[in-house]
């Protein structure tokens, strides 16, 4: 692999300037969807580059379209490259002489060294641009920590910035613990878990506390739709495809002899497939609704929408292992046996389009399990993995465009 050597050498020249990048970064934390001071720092790192550079409307994103100037015969395939940018309302307890200068605020997730990782693929690639065949969207997202970036992103345009629409997408996230540093990995199809918000209100009829024949209570029939959901859970689901249901805060009324007119339930839902998410959101709606039927009471049920399942496409997911594989050693990759529960708004783009996200360790202990896990006050990562990620995801790009050319 002649450009997998090219490219190799290309990161480790620029790694220097990667992790410096990064480092700048890691001061000048910002939270959700605008992140103007990383967003400025982004433009002037790409600023050199030939790219079509657009900046988000409702959001500072940036997204910069890469063209390459291999002959392509067909229709030039489009692969999409994704860092998010956000950090998280943590104060920073690790001891680096670039800690983050704004108090509250601190990188805690990594994704600065996405950040500096993305710019990386970017100069690689533009290097590169002779053996590129096709066009690569560069997405650098911010509010991954929420309220989400990557729907507005879409909403804007990101899938069709490059004039036609993504054919792949590819991510990659660091661990500050879990594996020794610089192993990569993942898994085929769910990585992530969906999580929802649903909120029960159970509407009766308050009164006296002496004659609930005259009231409608809503506080029983909200304690049996608690336990109904949890039978529901067990009964209605596959053990194979989990589902979380935990009811965390359920209120009403205010004194010991009155019968309030409301109860409220309030619970998180975790599944780990779009068909039991969906098929979760009926159950626990018709559940609730029956219940409080049932007693002569009514249940308004309303469901938050979080971040769908992450889900890596099984030929994707081999592609990209395949290319980490190839350039660090197999010795470099551990398969994940079970998916995550936490959520990730990757998954918006790979909702639309197939593609992979990896992760990898920036674990910055001799001993991983001595470390602590991304949004610890203490997650420490090591920005030698950031040339790795950037040599990773380019190489993702050159060799995906390829072979989508001649599919
Ligand atoms: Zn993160």
């Amino acid at each position: 692999m002649p450009d997998a050597l090219d490219a190799l050498t290309i990161s480790r020249r620029i790694g220097p300037e990667l992790v410096d990048l990064r480092r700048r970064l890691h001061r000048i934390p910002e939270l959700g969807l605008h992140l103007p001071d990383t967003q400025s720092a982004v433009l002037e790192a790409l600023a050199g580059l030939d790219l079509e550079v657009t900046v988000g409307e409702s959001l500072s994103s940036v997204v910069a379209v890469l063209r390459g100037r291999a002959p392509v015969s067909g229709e030039r395939p489009v692969v999409l490259l994704r860092g998010d940018m956000d950090a998280l309302p943590v104060t920073e307890q690790v001891a680096v002489d670039y800690a983050s200068e704004r108090p509250g605020l601190m990188h805690a997730c990594g994704h600065d060294l996405h950040v500096a990782a993305l710019v990386g693929a970017a100069r690689i690639l533009d290097e590169l641009r002779d053996e590129l065949v096709g066009d690569v969207v560069l997405m650098f997202q911010p509010a991954e920590e929420g309220p989400g970036g990557a729907e507005p992103m879409i909403r804007e345009g990101l899938l069709e910035a490059a004039g036609r629409r993504v054919d792949a997408a590819y991510a990659v996230h660091v661990y500050s613990a879990d594996h020794p540093v610089g192993t990569w990995f993942g898994r085929p199809g769910t990585l992530m878990a969906a999580a929802d918000e649903i909120v029960v209100t159970v509407r009766g009829l308050g009164g006296h506390g002496s004659a609930p024949d005259r009231t409608r209570d809503p506080v029983p029939v909200a304690c049996e739709i608690v336990l109904a959901f949890q039978t529901a859970v067990t009964r209605q689901f596959s053990v194979w495809d989990p589902v979380v249901l935990t009811v965390g805060r359920i209120a009403a009324g205010t004194v010991n002899n009155v019968i309030p007119d409301d109860a409220v339930i309030e619970a998180s839902l975790r599944t780990f497939s779009p068909e039991h998410r969906t098929k979760a959101h009926e159950v626990v709606t018709r559940v609730a609704q029956g219940i409080a039927a049932a007693h002569g009471l009514t249940a308004e049920v309303s469901i938050g929408n979080g971040y769908p399942v992450t889900v890596n496409d099984v030929d994707e997911q081999s592609f990209a292992q395949g290319v980490v594989v190839d350039l660090f050693g197999a010795d470099r990759w551990a398969d994940m046996v079970n998916p995550e529960a936490g959520s990730e708004d990757m998954s918006f783009v790979l909702e639309e389009v197939p593609g992979a996200y990896l992760n990898v360790s920036a674990c910055a202990f001799a001993d991983h399990r001595d470390a602590e896990d991304n949004h610890s006050p203490r997650a420490t990562f090591d920005d030698a993995v950031v040339p790795d990620i950037a040599v990773a995801l380019a190489e993702m790009a050159l060799r995906r465009s390829r072979q989508l050319a001649t599919d």
